[in-house]
């Protein structure tokens, strides 16, 4: 799959963006000093294409770009997805949404005390995200990711 060795540096006015992007586990660094010069110096240092809404950085000689024409969230991902030929398939859920390191999966019972016992007896599948610590199961909010995904996939 051609989606895995891209990478993103998106500026700080794409949060939402950033972290569905991550969702569909693509490597997409975010955070308050990704603007201006900070961005353009972060995405040449890994090589990663900028995700953008900000007009005037095509002026300071910016490696590659995508200048992103909405405000919206959902019209954003679906951009970024066109553009770059993101499919909502195997990467899904493999990359953690808040620091953006890769997911392990980790085996049922390694977890019974660290989730309540609902979701350890309703849960088959964890993830472990070994950079901020976080288990990830799925649930209805990654239900809910899926269906925003496939009403925007593309066809
Ligand atoms: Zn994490």
């Amino acid at each position: 799959m051609s989606d895995k060795s891209i990478a993103f540096a998106a500026d700080r006015m794409l949060g939402r963006l950033a972290k569905w992007l991550r969702v569909l586990g693509c490597d997409v660094i975010y955070g308050q000093h990704l603007a201006g010069h900070g961005l353009i110096r972060a995405a040449r240092a890994d090589d990663r294409l900028i995700l953008t809404r900000d007009h005037r950085l095509a002026r300071k000689q910016p490696p590659p770009f995508l200048f992103i024409d909405s405000n919206d969230y959902v019209e954003q991902l679906r951009q970024v997805m066109g553009a770059c030929d993101l499919r909502s398939g195997a990467g899904l859920f493999t990359r953690c949404l808040v620091c953006n390191s890769p997911l392990e999966p980790r085996p049922k019972a390694a977890v019974e005390k660290l989730v309540p016992p609902y979701v350890f007896s309703t849960q088959e599948s964890f993830s472990w995200c070994a950079g901020c610590q976080r288990l990830y199961w799925p649930g209805t909010h990654q239900q809910k990711m899926l269906d925003l995904l496939g009403k925007i996939a593309v066809p």
